[in-house]
């Protein structure tokens, strides 16, 4: 039995983790976080997820709940929030999976110090469709000439916080390694005005709106010809089952720093 702490737990993702974990077998929720300003601290987990009471309550205090030894901590919050959660983790000895999207890239020196101490996912996306997507954006830009212009177009629902998304960004990185180049020295964030496409750049372009769950295109935009890759998510229920599945991988693993193509075994294409 993997037991589980989920911070954010009353949140969409959070919910559709609670659903989930309940449909897998192996798995028990021993924890459930959220922040005070939520409003949803005492409640039961089960009734917030849409499911009968399951005898857990929502709590704002992850350093008792990582008192009681949980297997794995699992983040989908906020990107303020994931600083607390790892500096807890690290404290405790506790393995953490990240979903939380939306840090800059600040963030990685502290999950490379983290990374030392404990077993450590942080997953943009954890489908399994887009795990594959992002290594085929990298060996299409590596085997395509660099005049194909990478262009990344993302939609997600109107109350999506961080933009591009995380998947966005991923799938930016994947492009600039295959061409080996560092995506912040190529990437065009927004554009407007007159200025034309400089060669080399990797667009990007969001929409935001309705209930749209998650849709990723790469463009590869050659003379003559496209190449399209495409991911729709119609359900997050999706990236639960792959943060379940990547949690039940990542419980009793050395430290160190792990991805979801780990996880689901996959090779380089
Ligand atoms: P949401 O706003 O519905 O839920 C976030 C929850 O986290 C809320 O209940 C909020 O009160 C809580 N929270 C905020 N700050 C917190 C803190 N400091 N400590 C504890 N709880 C805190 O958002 P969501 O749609 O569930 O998405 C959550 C995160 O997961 C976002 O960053 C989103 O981009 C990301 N996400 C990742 C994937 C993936 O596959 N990795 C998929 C969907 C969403």
């Amino acid at each position: 039995m993997t037991k589980l702490v989920i911070v954010g737990v009353a949140g969409r993702m959070g919910q559709a983790l609670i659903r989930e974990s309940r449909l897998a077998s192996g798995i028990e929720v021993v924890g459930a976080l959220d922040s005070l300003r939520s409003g949803r601290i005492g409640e039961d987990v089960g009734e917030i997820a849409g499911l009968p009471p399951l005898g857990l309550s929502v709590s704002a205090d992850l350093a008792a709940a990582l008192k009681a030894a949980p297997d794995v901590v699992i983040d989908f919050s906020h990107a303020s929030g994931v600083p607390t959660t790892l500096a807890a983790c690290v404290e405790h000895g506790v393995p953490l999976f990240v979903g939380t999207t939306g840090f800059g890239p600040e963030m990685s020196s502290a999950f490379g110090a983290a990374a030392s101490r404990i077993p450590l996912i942080v997953a943009a996306n954890t489908s399994l469709g887009v795990t594959l997507l992002v290594e085929l954006v990298r060996s299409a830009a590596a085997h395509l000439p660099a005049d194909f212009d990478i262009e990344i177009v993302e939609a997600h629902h109107r109350l999506k916080k961080d933009a591009p998304s995380g998947t966005a960004l991923a799938l930016g990185a994947a492009a600039a390694g295959g061409r080996g180049v560092e995506l912040q020295d190529v990437a065009a964030w927004a554009r407007h005005g007159e200025a034309p496409r400089a060669a080399g750049e990797i667009g990007f372009a969001v929409v935001r709106g309705g209930d749209v769950v998650g849709e990723h295109r790469v463009i590869f935009a050659g003379t003559g010809e496209q190449l399209i890759l495409e991911h729709r998510a119609t359900d997050r229920a999706i990236f639960a089952r792959g943060a379940l599945a990547g949690a039940v991988w990542l419980a009793g693993r050395a430290p160190g720093r792990y991805t979801m193509r780990d996880v689901v075994g996959l090779s380089s294409v």
